[in-house]
């Protein structure tokens, strides 16, 4: 029972009717992260998003990236394949690397294009399109996928605990 609940806890599902509460979901998302990041200012966190072309990674990456503090424009690292935005924590500075791997040609083509040190520091790698590196990125903490429903503007999110530091971040949110 207790071990259901566990994993019972490190997954949350939200359906989303529309586009506000994709934001909503995002800044829920966000506040744990800081709260979580504050805490372990040394950690690295990898958070994939995955879902067809226009189902809203780059929305949720977006509202995310703003609920941490960034108040510039978050545009889409289509063509860039990583775009980095500078967050300041409490005490500290860190990086959020969004990263849209859907125009490599070869799996590795982020590790040549030098994306490799972007893992090793504080902060948060969230990638767009992991599946075109095909098992050569670090391992995720947290995946978050995105489904469209019925309505144009219905989207249906999940987010999955994929290691024990995205357990903690899930677990500290639902405790809220
Ligand atoms: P992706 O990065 O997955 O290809 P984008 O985020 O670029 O997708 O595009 C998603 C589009 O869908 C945006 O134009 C956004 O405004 C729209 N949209 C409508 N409803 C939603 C919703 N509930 N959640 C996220 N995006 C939505
Ligand atoms: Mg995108």
């Amino acid at each position: 029972m207790a071990q259901k609940q566990e994993l019972l806890k490190a997954s949350l599902q939200q359906h989303c009717r529309q586009e506000a509460d994709t934001a909503a979901l995002a800044k829920f998302l966000a506040a744990t992260l800081w709260h979580y990041l504050v805490q372990s200012p040394q950690k690295h966190l990898n958070i994939s998003l995955k879902g067809d072309l226009g189902a809203g990674k780059t929305t949720f990456a977006r509202y995310l990236i703003q609920a941490m503090g960034y108040e510039g424009k978050v545009k889409s690292p289509t063509y860039t394949l990583c775009e980095p935005y500078q967050i300041e924590l409490k005490q500290q500075e860190i990086t959020i690397h969004h990263f849209d791997l859907y125009r490599m040609r070869d799996p590795l083509e982020w590790q040549e294009a030098g994306f490799e040190e972007h893992f090793d520091i504080p902060g948060i790698c969230l990638i767009e399109w992991p599946e075109k590196a095909e098992g050569t990125l670090p391992a995720f903490d947290l995946q978050i996928q995105l489904t469209a429903g019925a309505d144009e503007n219905e989207r249906f999110i999940n987010i999955n605990a994929l290691s024990q530091s995205g357990a903690s971040i899930l677990k500290e949110g639902a405790s809220k």
